[in-house]
């Protein structure tokens, strides 16, 4: 057995379980399956999703469970809620081509 190793896209140390589809966006990452089963998503992907919802929608507010993905995401990363939302932020203004 030669099975190619993956790393997890969201923690980025743990072996992933495999490929799967992201639940907040159109994009498929490599899952753990801690990560996976607490919901987190790559964080990356997750910044660029609020912060394109923000963009469709002034003064959008996150809904129960993209804040429970967030909040799972944000600790697996070790990242402040306050660099978060200045990722948004950057994001946000990467999107809208200003
Ligand atoms: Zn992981």
């Amino acid at each position: 057995m030669n099975e190619p190793k993956m790393i997890c896209c969201v923690c980025g140390f743990q072996q992933a379980e495999g490929v799967f589809s992201s639940r907040i966006a159109p994009v498929s990452c490599a899952y753990c399956k801690s990560c996976s089963e607490k919901g987190a998503e790559p964080y990356d992907v997750l910044v660029t999703r609020v912060a394109h919802l923000m963009l469709l929608q002034p003064g959008y507010e996150l809904s129960p469970r993209l804040e429970h993905v967030k909040q799972v995401t944000l600790e697996i990363s070790g990242i402040t809620e306050e660099k978060f939302l200045k990722d948004v932020e950057i994001r946000r203004t990467d999107l809208s081509g200003n």
